[in-house]
C-alpha cells in the first residue's frame, strides 16, 4: 500500500489547531462587527485575468505563486486559486453594483488563499487570512482606522510585541518620477544585482526594493527612498494618517523599504511584526490602500484599502509565546455518558443520548458491546459529570443518574431527565 500525505506546502489542521483557529476567527467575527464590517464570501476561485489585472502580472504572487488550474477542454475560460481575498472582493464590488450602496462598503472574510511558494515553517501553499476591505472611502483617517484594527486583533488574540510598520508607496501622480530615479540607482549598481533582480529591474522595479534575497540588503538600504518623492497631496495623506494613528496611540514605525508585493497598492501601506523574532523576516499580515483597483477591474475609480493577517503565523506565534492554550478547553468531556446493563441494548442508549441532545446536552452514548462496569470505567476516563444508566430495574422509563464525581445515585423519571442533567450542569459550572 502507498502511503498517503497531505500535499507538499499543505497541512492539517487537527482538532487542537483548528480550536486555536476557531478561537482567532470568533476574535475577528467579533472585532469586525463592533467596527461595522460585514460578512462576505466570495469563490475560492476566480478568473485568472482578475488576479493578474488587479495584482499585476509582474508581481511573485501571479507570476510564481498562483495556482492555475487546469482548464477542461470545453471552457474558454481560465481560472486560479485565490492567492489573496482583496482581487475577489473588488471584482465582486463591481459586480454587485456596490459603488450604489451607502460609501464605504465594509466587509470581511476568513478563509484559505493559495500560493505556490517554496514551503517553509510559516509559509505554506494554502493558508488562512483573516481579511478586511473598506472600499468608497479615501482617507486618511480610515487607514488609521484599519491599522488599529489590525494592532488590536494581535494584541485580544494574546500575541506579544507587535510592531506596526508604515509607508506610503505615492500614487500615479508621483510614483512614475520615483521609478525613474529608483532605476537609475539600480542600474548604477548592475553588476551587483542577482539575475532574478536584474531582469525585474526594467519591468517593476518596485519589487527590488522587497526582495528577499539577502545580497540586496546593503543595497536596498542605501536606495533612494519614496517618502522623499512623494507629491503634495501624497504627503499631506501620510502625514494624516500617521498623525491618527498618533492619536489613536498606536505604536508604529515608518519603514521607507516597505513596498509591498502586489501591484494595486497606492499611498498608505502597512506590515505587522513581531519585534525581535529570531531568524524570521515573515510578517504577520499586511495591508494597504488600493485606489486604482475598482477602476482596473473594471468599476468607475473608487478607492479602498484593507488588510489580510496570516492565521497561521499568529497561531505559530502564539504557540512560540505559550499562548496558544485555550486550545485544550475545546476537549472538555461530555456532560454525561449513557451505559446500559445490557450489552447488546444498543437502541435504548441511543435514544436517551438523542433525545438528551435533542434538549441541547453535551452527551455520548456508549454503543460498545460490553459489560456495564466497563461502560462505566470508560465514561469516568472520558471525564464525564454523570453516567445514565438504562436498562436497570426500569420502571416506567426510570434511568438511575449516577454522580461520577460525587459517587452519589439516584432514580430519575424520563421526562425529568434532560431538566436534571440541565440544572445539574448549571449549578456544577455557576458553583
Ligand atoms: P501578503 O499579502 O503577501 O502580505 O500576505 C498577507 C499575510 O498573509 C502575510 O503577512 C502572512 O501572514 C500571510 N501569508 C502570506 N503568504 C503566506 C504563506 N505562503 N503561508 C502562510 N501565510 C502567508
Amino acid at each position: 500500500m502507498p502511503t498517503y500525505r497531505a500535499p507538499r506546502g499543505t497541512r492539517d489542521l487537527l482538532p487542537d489547531d483548528r480550536a486555536v483557529f476557531d478561537r482567532l476567527m470568533r476574535l475577528g467575527a467579533d472585532l469586525t462587527r463592533r467596527y461595522g464590517y460585514r460578512p462576505i464570501e466570495t469563490p475560492l476561485f476566480e478568473q485568472t485575468a482578475v488576479f493578474e489585472r488587479g495584482i499585476g502580472e509582474v508581481t511573485d504572487v501571479v507570476e510564481k505563486e498562483l495556482f492555475r488550474l487546469a482548464p477542461r477542454t470545453d471552457e474558454s475560460e481560465a481560472w486560479a486559486l485565490r492567492p489573496e481575498p482583496t482581487a475577489g472582493i473588488v471584482r465582486a464590488y463591481v459586480q454587485h453594483g456596490m459603488q450604489t450602496w451607502p460609501q464605504p462598503v465594509k466587509l470581511t472574510t476568513t478563509g484559505p488563499m493559495f500560493r505556490y511558494d517554496r514551503p517553509q515553517a510559516g509559509r505554506y501553499r494554502q493558508f488562512w487570512q483573516f481579511d478586511v476591505e473598506a472600499i468608497g472611502d479615501p482617507g486618511p483617517a480610515i487607514d488609521a482606522e484599519i491599522v488599529e484594527l489590525g494592532h488590536r486583533f494581535y494584541t485580544e488574540a494574546g500575541v506579544q510585541g507587535v510592531e506596526v510598520l508604515v509607508n506610503s508607496i505615492g500614487d500615479p501622480a508621483c510614483r512614475p518620477a520615483y521609478i525613474a530615479t529608483l532605476t537609475d540607482y539600480y542600474r548604477g549598481h548592475l553588476a551587483k544585482l542577482p539575475p532574478t533582480e536584474r531582469d525585474r529591474l526594467e519591468r517593476n522595479v518596485l519589487r527590488l526594493l522587497d526582495s528577499k534575497d539577502p545580497d540586496m540588503a546593503g543595497l536596498n538600504a542605501a536606495a533612494p527612498r519614496i517618502t522623499d518623492h512623494l507629491c503634495e497631496a501624497c504627503s499631506a495623506h501620510f502625514e494624516s494618517v500617521k498623525a491618527h494613528l498618533a492619536a489613536l496611540g498606536v505604536p508604529f514605525r515608518v519603514e521607507p523599504g516597505l513596498v509591498r508585493g502586489l501591484d494595486y497598492y497606492t499611498r498608505t501601506a502597512f506590515e505587522f511584526y513581531v519585534a525581535g523574532r529570531e531568524g524570521q523576516q515573515q510578517a504577520l499580515g499586511g495591508g494597504g490602500r488600493y485606489d486604482g483597483l475598482v477602476a482596473l477591474l473594471g468599476g468607475r475609480p473608487t478607492p479602498g484599502i484593507g488588510f489580510g493577517l496570516g492565521l497561521d503565523r499568529v497561531a505559530l506565534v502564539l504557540a512560540e509565546q505559550g499562548g496558544a492554550d485555550g486550545a485544550a478547553a475545546g476537549a472538555e468531556g461530555p456532560l454525561a455518558v449513557v451505559v446500559s446493563a445490557d450489552p447488546d441494548d444498543t437502541v435504548s442508549r441511543l435514544r436517551i443520548a438523542t433525545e438528551l441532545r435533542a434538549a441541547g446536552l453535551r452527551v455520548r452514548a456508549d454503543l460498545a458491546r460490553r459489560k456495564l462496569g466497563r461502560q462505566l470505567e470508560s465514561a469516568g476516563k472520558d471525564g464525564a459529570h454523570f453516567a445514565v444508566i438504562v436498562g436497570e430495574e426500569l420502571v416506567d422509563g426510570q434511568v438511575q443518574v449516577r454522580d461520577l464525581q460525587a459517587g452519589t445515585q439516584r432514580t430519575v423519571a424520563p421526562g425529568d431527565l434532560a431538566r436534571e442533567l440541565a440544572r445539574a450542569e448549571a449549578t456544577h459550572h455557576h458553583g
